[in-house]
């Protein structure tokens, strides 16, 4: 490993992260954040190197966030790395992580909540109820703690990605959003912080998501259009490797997330499966050549 760059500065207290970067573009400096619930992996990195390569200051918030967990969910085991965190950061030129407690982040009776916009309704929205109140929340309480240039966002929650975009539109939030693509193992599987939950069985079981997305592809690119034909050709692979409960896997179009009947020019073709007691969300643009 090459020697640390530097450690970044944690800060937990949202109005000195807020000054240190209002300072930052008061001089003149092009300020990019990366939003995340820790645990971080090669995708999470990504986000930070595009931050880096484009921003004069980059900052890395880690924050588990309570209230886009549904009763039942993973929020009390969700892993929580916070030094091996800042040693794989350390390798990179970030300025600051923001690590505030849920107490910094949301006083006690918190009751304010953020109506998600109509594309977070589908997919997870219903498979999730609640989730994306949550997010939307957070979103917000995040962007205004850290007023930057730029936030850098994951292809991988490709939904959550376009519910973040609409929301920074819709309430005129002075930010940009850049979606970066998801980052693969070389098998093929979506990086995730929930991939730390499957056994050496549940690891080949969960390629089944990303194997259904590339045969939805493939078909597109070999002529086929109809959806029907697609899903069901989605679910046979799942069931191949050995999933059996699945919330969602089929096309859709890439802006309002409304399933599609055929496939005329690009599409998005999105999976959640359930894998063991893990459930994995990936997705797949997929781009009719004419
Ligand atoms: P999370 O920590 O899961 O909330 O993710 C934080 C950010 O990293 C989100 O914008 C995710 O979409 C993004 N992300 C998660 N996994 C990946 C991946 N495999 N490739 C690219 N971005 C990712």
């Amino acid at each position: 490993m090459p020697p640390p760059l530097q450690t970044p500065t944690v800060v937990t207290q949202r109005a000195a992260i807020r000054d240190r970067i209002i300072e930052a573009r008061r001089s003149g400096l092009r300020v990019g954040i990366v939003p995340t619930m820790g645990a971080l992996h090669a995708g999470h990195l990504s986000l930070v190197q595009a931050s880096t390569e484009q921003c004069d200051r980059t900052v890395v918030s880690i924050f588990v966030n309570p209230t886009q967990f549904l009763p039942g969910e993973d929020y009390q085991r969700y892993p929580r790395t916070i030094d091996g965190d800042l040693a794989k950061l350390a390798q990179l030129d970030v300025d600051a992580v923001f690590a505030p407690t849920v107490q910094e982040l949301y006083r006690p009776q918190h009751s304010t909540f953020v109506e998600p916009p109509t594309v977070a309704s589908g997919w997870e929205g219903v498979h999730r109820p609640g989730h994306f109140r949550g997010v939307v929340t957070v979103v917000v309480k995040l962007f205004h703690a850290m007023p930057a240039d730029l936030a850098f966002l994951g292809q991988k929650d490709y939904q959550q990605a376009r519910v973040v975009e609409q929301v920074v539109e819709e309430l005129d939030i002075p930010i940009q959003i850049q979606v970066c693509p998801t980052v693969r193992e070389s098998d093929g599987l979506a990086m995730s912080s929930r991939n730390a939950y499957l056994n050496a069985n549940q690891r080949r079981q969960a390629l089944g998501l990303v194997t259904a997305l590339r045969t939805a592809r493939d078909l597109v690119q070999r002529g086929q259009r109809e959806v029907q034909l697609l899903k069901d050709a989605m679910h046979s692979t799942l069931e191949q490797h050995g999933i059996r409960r699945f919330d969602y896997a089929t096309l859709v179009h890439p802006l309002t997330m409304d399933e599609l009947q055929r496939v005329e020019d690009s599409a998005v073709a999105i999976v959640a499966a359930h894998v063991g007691n893990t459930r994995l969300i990936d997705n797949l643009c997929v781009d009719v050549d004419r």
